[in-house]
């Protein structure tokens, strides 16, 4: 029986984590749940699955280390920068992670790591495509390869012109054409934020350059990422969009359960590929830029990124704008090294206000 550390149990990744566990009630078991704010979710989920611990964010107060104590696997689904002291929590207490939040590797990528290897910790991806890099490299980070492909749904408004784009609203944006997930992640999509959120996090999973890296649209989301090796080979890991099977292979790892249907390609018929528009998703540009200058740019990115999305879920700015509070942010914060927890934090709060000054002149 694995026991799970669950943080962030009442977003789509921790309910879903929650129906893996309804399925296989011999496998895994919740030693702890967590959630940010949703005390009433948290309470359903208390009293159907009995975990030893439970925590809200938004209540609770003093060391989240205990919420670590009892598991065998952490599984870190928290939402955006708010994930990273957990990560680092959970690395000190020596327990392999389920990464679910990119954030955390966004962030803090280098202080992650180093923690990670001091801690003898193993970080299994959750992110989909990260997922099927992990697969295609035979679920071993010290596989050799040439490149990391990654592919993108491209979005709701993949071939929207410049004049339509800055007409969308969060309504628009929400309508994500293959993936079920969270409202800010649905978001970052739509930006292809996201997908630059994920060059850095694959930077940092396999000790890729930037160089690398390529992201690659596929309207299907069938393909969920491919390896490149020397000889030419190229490897990919292919399934209908269904979180479900990472988040179970991260716990289950490196032994596999059934959890999905199986792909019928004839009834697919044809998968698409084509380039990313960089020209008309400026906030992908951004991530790399900002993956590329390190240090504290990252969280930079990340903490006004944060600000912006939430800012045009709630009507405040257009869709365009988003990436304009980003960049405004990453112009006048400057760089540092992220070494330390605090120093990344200190980082996000700047941009934050930043960003928060950008959009409401206050
Ligand atoms: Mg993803």
């Amino acid at each position: 029986m694995k026991k799970i550390a669950l943080i962030g149990c009442t977003g789509s990744i921790g309910k879903q984590t929650a129906q893996i566990v309804r399925q296989y009630p011999n496998e895994f078991c919740f030693s702890a749940l967590a959630c940010g704010h949703d005390t009433a979710g948290l309470k359903k989920l208390e009293e159907e699955f009995h975990p030893k611990r439970t925590y809200c964010e938004a209540e609770g107060k003093g060391d989240i280390s205990c919420l670590f104590e009892d598991c065998d696997v952490a599984l870190i689904a928290a939402g955006g920068f708010a994930g990273l002291r957990y990560t680092l929590a959970a690395i000190r207490a020596g327990k392999q992670i389920a990464l679910a939040n990119k954030e955390s590797l966004v962030c803090g990528g280098e202080l992650v790591l180093r923690e990670a290897k001091k801690h003898g910790v193993e970080i299994v991806p959750v992110d989909s495509e990260h997922s099927a890099i992990f697969q295609a490299l035979s679920m071993r980070r010290d596989t050799a390869y040439s490149r990391l492909v990654l592919t993108a749904s491209g979005g709701p408004f993949l071939h929207f012109t410049e004049k339509e784009l800055a007409r969308v609203t969060a309504k628009d944006a929400l309508r994500h054409p293959t993936w079920s997930m969270g409202a800010k992640i649905t978001v970052d999509s739509a930006t292809l934020l996201n997908k630059g959120y994920e060059v850095i996090e694959a930077k940092w999973l396999y000790g890729a350059e930037f160089s690398q890296i390529e992201a690659v649209v596929h309207p299907e989301s069938i393909v969920h990422s491919l390896v490149y090796f020397e000889d030419g080979a190229a490897l990919a890991q292919m399934g209908y969009p269904d979180m479900r099977l990472p988040i179970q292979l991260a716990l289950t790892y490196p032994k596999r359960l059934a959890c999905c249907e199986f792909l019928d390609l004839a009834k697919i018929g044809t998968l698409h590929f084509e380039r990313l528009p960089k020209e008309k998703f400026p906030c992908f540009t951004l991530a790399i830029r900002a993956g590329e200058a390190g240090g504290t740019c990252p969280a930079v990115l990340n903490g006004a990124g944060e600000e912006a999305v939430y800012a045009f879920l709630g009507g405040c700015i257009s869709f365009p704008k988003i990436a304009e509070t980003i960049e405004d942010a990453l112009a006048h914060i400057t760089r540092s090294a992220a070494e330390s927890y605090e120093a990344v934090a200190e980082a996000d709060s700047l941009a934050r206000a930043c960003a928060r000054k950008f959009i409401y002149g206050k």
